[in-house]
């Protein structure tokens, strides 16, 4: 092992937060070199305790816990609004967890997709995630829209891996008043870029179009000013960076702007409704003001409970100080497989530490085989057809050390 990881491990004040999260083991027996937190974060070793704690609360009170268990289940989404809030740049009353992304992205679809006349189109990117493509061209189609006319899809240019702020922000205007919509990622999941996401929000605000974030690869893993650059609604998922654990509640976030636009339509349900009067059973819906009003059911609490293990984590070690942290990281990664296997790789991920998050992207020789043989080695990533491999140093479970051999494994792992 090289020194300087050692060294880096020693003055890091985040490191022993890695021991508040259970690590899976290799083959041989230690600890994996875990980087797959974009997909599926690590275990917080309190979720345990959390779900012990609702299903006793459960097993003791019945119905009473909804009431006076010791995290009372009627408001138990309420307790992770403000730590998302922070991690999201937003007020409390702009973020609800619910639901599962797509889920949530559907629901605000309704809300702020509104074609009318010719103002009808969707702009997504070329190489969206494929649930959100298919969340997009299923509401095209529920409005009767045809999505080989009304979707644009915009990619990088010809050569390149990226997309470009101009070129986006170019399409707005070209598409101007035929524009009803903008979705985009916070971080594109394939190629790992953080998109500049100020300019791009006041492009569509300038030509009329709503504009909406898929956060599922920003959320927990890049700051985010969700409030401040006047996005009108971002969705997200709790399992990857956030370590909510599988299926795990998801969220949302709508601009207080919107907190009491009482003329958008909205799939209701009766955990949207007025908290002093939903038990009331009225007829009549009355939104709650804010994100919370786009809620359908109560929260399911065994499905948050390892959430707000994880949000109490980011809490006490910081946002600030992890982002640090995690563009040390990828750094460190970067040229410690610079180092290993020098000109083997392509990195698709841009260099530019505000241009990227904890995710770093390579084009590796050998194909499905050079995963295989990394996988053997003790480094858990991810590969996606035909030569992308995906790792995701997260710094609250990450050390420099585990950088070290995920360098050393790949550049073993290459064909000869
Ligand atoms: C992970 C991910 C999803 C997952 O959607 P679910 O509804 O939570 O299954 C959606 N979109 C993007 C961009 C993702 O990265």
């Amino acid at each position: 092992m090289n020194g300087e990881a050692a060294v880096l491990d020693a003055g890091d004040p985040l490191a022993p937060v890695a021991e508040e999260f259970h690590h899976p083991l290799d083959a041989a027996g230690r600890r994996a070199v875990y980087l797959c937190g974009h997909s599926l974060g690590l275990q917080p070793k309190a979720a345990a305790t959390y779900l012990a704690e609702e299903l006793a609360d459960w097993r003791d009170l019945g119905v009473r816990g909804h009431h006076v268990g010791r995290r009372p289940w009627i408001g138990y989404h309420e307790r992770l609004a403000g730590p998302l809030a922070r991690l999201a740049g937003a007020a409390p009353t702009e973020v609800v967890a619910m639901n599962s992304l797509t889920v949530n992205l559907h629901l605000l679809l309704v809300s702020f997709f509104r074609p009318q006349g010719d103002r009808r189109r969707i702009l997504i990117e070329r190489s969206a995630f494929p649930s959100d493509r298919y969340a997009i061209v299923s509401q095209l189609e529920f409005h009767g829209l045809d999505a080989t006319r009304d979707l644009i899809e915009v990619a990088p240019r010809p050569g390149e891996r990226c997309l470009r702020t101009e070129d986006l922000i170019e399409a707005i205007e070209r598409e101007g008043p035929r524009l009803a919509l903008v979705l985009l990622p916070g971080v594109q999941y394939l190629t790992g870029q953080r998109l500049d996401v100020a300019p791009l929000a006041a492009a569509c605000r300038a030509n009329g179009a709503a504009f909406g974030l898929d956060l599922a690869h920003a959320i927990g893993n890049t700051p985010l000013s969700l409030h401040d650059w006047n996005v009108d609604f971002a969705v997200w998922c709790s399992y990857k960076y956030l370590n909510g654990g599988p299926g795990a509640i998801g969220g949302g976030f709508v601009h207080a702007r919107h907190a009491r636009d009482s003329d958008r339509p909205r799939f209701a349900g009766w955990w949207g409704h007025d908290k002093a009067s939903r038990f009331a059973m009225g007829p009549q819906f009355r939104p709650i003001p804010g994100a919370e009003g786009w809620q359908l059911s109560n929260p399911p609490v065994l499905a948050s409970a390892p959430l707000l293990a994880s949000l109490e984590i980011f809490e006490r070690a910081g946002f600030d100080r992890l982002r640090a942290k995690s563009l040390a990281q990828s750094a460190y990664l970067r040229d410690s497989i610079e180092r290993c296997a020098p000109g083997r790789v392509e990195f698709l991920t841009p260099a530019e530490p505000q241009a990227h998050g904890a995710q770093l992207s390579l084009r590796v020789p050998g194909g499905r085989a050079t995963f295989d043989r990394l996988g053997e080695a003790g480094v858990i990533a991810d590969w996606r057809e035909p030569d992308v491999l995906r790792l995701a140093p997260a710094p609250a479970y990450n050390s420099f050390a585990d950088l070290d051999r995920a360098a050393i494994a790949l550049a073993g792992s290459l064909p000869k």
